[in-house]
């Protein structure tokens, strides 16, 4: 085990294609995808996949993609992580199931104790795990009103939590997350983000965050605020990195209202943004953190981690779920974190970062379209606009999507315009692969495909 730990993938670390994209046997799938899967499951890049690992995603036509999304930010340490499988691998065959809450077992505990060691704060926590990102949010929500005995919960502009319907009315976008979904649930109230590129020039994180404030005292009222969630560096919304000193004044503002401030670092955690939490780049403790994605290397788990007395508050059988926590899923996620830890993979998403942005950067001086460049470790975009102006340019970046696409890089868009390429690769991709993604990309922006008829397939999380 100790050995798999720093073990590399075995599959050939390389782009190449030997069909056009998507090729016959995919094109093929797709017809009986589109005949079997429901129309409101979407696809970004119709190839279907045979095998996985490393930087590489290996489709069933023989061509090999650089993988510059990493499953939306899920398998950090690489697909098909030799300690991943190797756990699940030993626990699916001594057991798959028995429901925690019914008889538990040592690899729930051990996942709770790693979250403990991990998230920011050295008070005394206790975590509750679930199956995904929503669910890990909703139980954050449901926690935080027991706990207070309040109702309003405060989310942000361009705020992405999930699918489900208490999440839905958390999430920003309308379509297609919302449209037609409603009736949404009640009690949940929107403030204004801190989103410097979009903000008046030179708007601090404090200024930013009073706007913020003033809104939630006025409109909601401070003795009727449960929690206020946020993504510290927002996912979906387009990597939206708020000015610093906005979190710690929310932070601070929660405290004196006896409010619990929830972080959603369901995209943002386990070393993505090259710390293991990314509240940690400002030293923010949350009350509450929500994470899973990168958790478990591929396989379904969520969590909501925070202080004790919080977390306890809600009676015995108030939390939980038949699969929350599984067996597999947390044999999966204690190798996982077993990598990042020996492998440093959180400095490798500084590594990512360090690569990345100065290309972005320089990209981005010949590029007008390109408005913006941010993002911190390996959660990086570029935000699209016509040149010289703000107003976003969606359709560009589905053609520079599109042609990334079609030359072998697997790259996904965000934003509530539609108008953010976002990078999320694995964080063991190698520096070969990622500088030859970034050379595709180069020649995408110089050569963007033709614009479509229809609009492209909006990005899926
Ligand atoms: C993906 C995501 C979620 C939802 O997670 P699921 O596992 O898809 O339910 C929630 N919050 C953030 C910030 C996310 O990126």
């Amino acid at each position: 085990m100790t050995d798999l730990l720093a073990a590399p993938s075995t599959l050939p670390q390389e782009r190449r294609l030997v069909t056009e994209v998507p090729g016959p046997r995919s094109r093929e799938l797709m017809g009986r995808r589109n005949a079997a899967v429901s129309a409101g499951v979407s696809t970004t890049l119709p190839v279907f996949v045979e095998r996985a690992g490393g930087g590489v995603l290996v489709d069933v036509d023989g061509n090999s993609f650089i993988d510059l999304g990493a499953g939306i930010a899920v398998v950090s340490v690489g697909n098909a992580a030799p300690a991943v499988v190797e756990a699940v691998q030993q626990q699916v065959a001594a057991f798959t199931h028995t429901c925690f809450m019914v008889t538990p077992y040592e690899g729930y505990v051990a996942v709770c104790e790693e979250l403990a060691r991990l998230t920011p704060g050295d008070h005394e926590k206790r975590s509750a795990l679930f199956n995904t990102g929503a669910e890990a949010v909703e139980n954050a929500v449901k926690i935080a009103r027991h706990a207070t005995g309040r109702q309003a919960v405060v989310a942000f502009d361009h705020a992405y939590h999930g699918r489900t319907n208490l999440t839905m009315a958390l999430t920003a976008k309308n379509m297609p997350y919302k449209h037609r979904f409603g009736p949404f649930a009640p009690e949940v109230y929107r403030a204004p983000m801190s989103y410097p590129f979009r903000d008046a020039p030179g708007t601090t994180g404090a200024e930013a965050a009073s706007r913020a404030i003033a809104q939630i005292e006025a409109q909601v009222g401070t003795a009727n605020v449960a929690a206020v969630l946020i993504e510290p560096i927002q996912g979906e919304g387009g990597f939206v990195v708020p000015a610093s000193g906005f979190l710690p004044a929310l932070a601070d503002w929660c405290r004196q209202a006896g409010a619990v401030f929830v972080a959603d670092e369901v995209q943002t955690g386990f070393c993505r943004t090259g710390d293991w939490f990314a509240c940690e780049h400002e030293g923010v403790v949350p009350d509450l953190i929500a994470t899973a994605k990168g958790i478990a290397g591929g396989m379904p788990l969520g969590a909501v981690t925070g202080r004790a007395e919080v977390m306890d508050a809600v009676h015995g059988g108030g939390l939980g779920g038949t699969y929350g926590g599984n067996p597999v899923a947390c044999a999966a996620a204690l190798a996982a974190i077993g990598t990042m830890r020996a492998q440093d993979l959180a400095g490798a998403a500084r590594a990512i970062g360090d690569t990345m942005l100065p290309r972005l950067r320089a990209l981005a001086e010949r590029t007008p379209a390109i408005g913006d460049v941010r993002g911190r470790g390996a959660m990086v975009a570029v935000e699209l606009v016509r040149p010289g102006t703000t107003e976003p340019d969606a359709e560009l970046a589905g053609r520079v999507a599109r042609a990334c696409h079609a030359a072998g890089v697997v790259v996904l868009t965000a934003g509530t315009y539609g108008n953010v390429l976002r990078f999320l690769p694995p964080l063991v991709i190698g520096q070969d692969l990622l500088d030859e993604a970034l050379d595709v990309l180069d020649e995408a922006f110089a050569a963007p495909m033709p614009p479509l008829t229809s609009r492209p397939p909006a990005s899926p999380a």
